[in-house]
C-alpha cells in the first residue's frame, strides 16, 4: 500500500507554463490565502537578513506573547508552529500509534486523515448528512473511542461554522484528546480563550496563513492547557520557525489591528460575491470564512478546466468526492473577484 501523502494543485508556475500565461495574471482562488499585500514586512525582514548565521531564538519567546496578548492565554498554554499543518503533525505524533483511532466528520480538510494515518492509527470518517447537516451524534459516538477527534471550526471545505453546544457535546463526550482548528476563527469572530480552561482534553489550533494574510510565513500555534502545551511542545523539532518567520509572527500578532480591518473588508467581499453568484444562478453554502463553497453541478470540472486556462485557479474536487459537483471559491480582493465573475459568466451553461 502507498503511503497516504497531501497533494498540492498545481503552482502557479506550472500553470502559466501550461497555458503560456504571466505568473502574475494567474490568481489562486484555491488556497484561501489572503489578497492583501505584505510591504510592511520588509523593513522588519531586511536588518535580520544580516545575522542568519545563527540559530533562531529557540524558544519563540516572541510568538509566544504576542499569541498571548492576542488570544488573552497563558503563555505556557501557547505551542509556536510552521503553521497549523505542523500542530497537526505534532498532535499525531504526540496521541496516535498504531491501532489507536482518530476520527473527524467529513468532508473536512484532509491532512486530519492523512497525519492520523501515517501514525499507524485507524482513521473514523464521518460523512456530512445530506444537505450539510453536521453528524453531530455519529461524530459524538466516534469520539468515544477515539484518542483524537479532529474538528474543523469553521469548517473547510464546507464554511459553514457548528454551534457551540454542539463543540462542546462532542468534547464532553471524547475519550481523547479534541483538537479544534481554529484556521478561519478571525472570520467568524470565535474566541476560544476560555474553552481551553474548561476543557483540559482540547488543543485550539490558530494560523498566520489566512486573516493575517502571511501563508508563506508559516506560522502558526496552537492554544491548551499548559499540562498538553507541555506534551506538544515536547514533540516539537528544535528551531520550527526560521528567525525572520518568528520575528514577523511576533509583530503580526503583536498588531491584530491591520488583520481586523483586512477582516472587515473580506467579510464584505464574501457577502457581495455570494449575491452576485446567486444572480448568476449558483448558490453558495452559507459561509463563515474567506471562501465559499458553490454548487455547480456535472459541470464543475470542465468549467474549473475552462477558468485555469484564464490563470483563474479554484478548488475542485475528483470524481467520486462527495463535492465533485462543487467548486470552492476563496474570496479575494474586488477587482479579483471581478476577473472570476465575468469568467464564470462566460462558461457557465
Ligand atoms: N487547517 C485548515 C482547515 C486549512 O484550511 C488549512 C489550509 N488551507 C490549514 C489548516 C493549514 O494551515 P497552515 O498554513 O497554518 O499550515
Amino acid at each position: 500500500m502507498t503511503a497516504p501523502r497531501y497533494r498540492w494543485q498545481p503552482t502557479t508556475a506550472e500553470i502559466a507554463r501550461r497555458f503560456g500565461i504571466a505568473e502574475a495574471s494567474v490568481i489562486r482562488f484555491d488556497h484561501n490565502t489572503s489578497p492583501f499585500s505584505t510591504d510592511w514586512a520588509s523593513s522588519i525582514v531586511a536588518p535580520m537578513a544580516r545575522s542568519l548565521n545563527e540559530y533562531p531564538e529557540a524558544t519563540y519567546a516572541g510568538i509566544r506573547q504576542s499569541a498571548s496578548k492576542y488570544l488573552d492565554v497563558p503563555e505556557d498554554s501557547v505551542v509556536p508552529s510552521a503553521g497549523i499543518d505542523e500542530i497537526i503533525g505534532l498532535v499525531a505524533r504526540a496521541f496516535l500509534t498504531k491501532g489507536a483511532r482518530a476520527t473527524a466528520a467529513t468532508p473536512t480538510y484532509p491532512l486530519y486523515e492523512i497525519a492520523s494515518l501515517q501514525q499507524g492509527a485507524e482513521f473514523i470518517a464521518v460523512s456530512y448528512e445530506p444537505g450539510f447537516e453536521f453528524p453531530a451524534e455519529g461524530l459524538g459516538e466516534a469520539a468515544q473511542t477515539s484518542e483524537v477527534t479532529w474538528l474543523c471550526v469553521p469548517n473547510n471545505p464546507t464554511g459553514d461554522r457548528i454551534a457551540d453546544d454542539v463543540v462542546a457535546s462532542i468534547i464532553e463526550q471524547a475519550r481523547g484528546i479534541v483538537v479544534v482548528d481554529a484556521a478561519y476563527a478571525e472570520f467568524s469572530g470565535d474566541t476560544w480563550a476560555p474553552w481551553i480552561d474548561r476543557y483540559d482534553n482540547l488543543i485550539v489550533a490558530h494560523t498566520l496563513s489566512k486573516a493575517f494574510g502571511l501563508a508563506g510565513l508559516r506560522v502558526g500555534f496552537s492554544i491548551s492547557s499548559p499540562r498538553l502545551a507541555d506534551r506538544l511542545d515536547s514533540v516539537r523539532p528544535p528551531g520550527n520557525i526560521s528567525s525572520m518567520s518568528a520575528e514577523l509572527a511576533a509583530v503580526a500578532l503583536a498588531e491584530p489591528q491591520r488583520m481586523q480591518r483586512r477582516v472587515d473588508r473580506l467579510v464584505k467581499e464574501r457577502s457581495a460575491m455570494a449575491e452576485v453568484l446567486t444572480r448568476l444562478g449558483v448558490s453558495a453554502i452559507p459561509s463563515k470564512t474567506n471562501f465559499l463553497l458553490c454548487e455547480i453541478g456535472p459541470a464543475a470540472g470542465p468549467i474549473a478546466e475552462q477558468l485555469l486556462t484564464e490563470g483563474l485557479v479554484v478548488r475542485r474536487f475528483p470524481d467520486g468526492h462527495p463535492l465533485s459537483d462543487f467548486l470552492r471559491f476563496t474570496v479575494r480582493a474586488p477587482h479579483e473577484n471581478e476577473r472570476l465573475i465575468t469568467a464564470l459568466r462566460n462558461c457557465l451553461p
